[in-house]
């Protein structure tokens, strides 16, 4: 299962797999870092549709189409700000990760790119949020057999060194 993962420096924004990941925020109406990213390279149209869906809690996740990404869905989810640690943070970026896996089953979809959810404006340390999403990835991907790749798409070299270490301890 391992295998499966595979982790690339790069903006998510032109990766070609079924759906890419938003690290959003609670309302789904954009915001900055990749967020502001993936809804400028999608077109206003995605931003019509989160108007739909009416939030998203923390940990959890919701699907929209991927309009003008060659992505065909966008799967947003919401990280946790990170407080210190002792706040249900780890707890609930695992469940993000779990959640997009969970949605991605749920809508047949085969491949996947993640962003290093939390660890920007959200200031989760990479160094520990790394571990839980390679650790997280791995387990849904053994629930999962049907997902047949999950890409993380790291957007510093830096911190593809950091997942790269992360995943060799695995
Ligand atoms: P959060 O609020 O969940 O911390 P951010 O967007 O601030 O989300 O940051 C999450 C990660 O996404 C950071 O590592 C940031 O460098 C990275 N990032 C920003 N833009 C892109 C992009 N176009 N592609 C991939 N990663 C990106």
């Amino acid at each position: 299962m391992k295998a499966k993962i595979h982790l690339l420096q790069g903006d998510i924004t032109s990766a070609d797999v079924d759906a890419i990941v938003n690290a959003a925020n609670n309302s789904l109406l954009g915001g900055g870092g990749v967020d502001g990213a993936i809804h400028r390279a999608a077109g206003p149209e995605l931003l019509a549709e989160c108007r739909q869906l009416g939030g998203c809690e923390t940990g959890d996740a919701k699907i929209t189409k991927g309009h003008k990404l060659k992505a065909k869905h966008v799967i947003h989810t919401v990280g946790p700000i990170y407080r210190g640690g002792r706040s249900k943070e780890p707890e609930l970026l695992a469940s993000c990760y779990r959640r997009c896996f969970e949605v991605a089953a749920e809508n047949n979809l085969q491949s996947l790119a993640f962003p290093s959810i939390s660890t920007g404006a959200y200031g989760y340390p990479i160094s520990e949020a790394s571990g839980i999403a390679l650790r997280t990835s791995l387990e849904q991907l053994k629930r999962f057999p049907q997902i047949e790749k999950v890409v993380f798409v790291l957007f510093s070299q830096s911190d593809l060194d950091i997942y790269r270490k992360a995943l060799e301890k695995l």
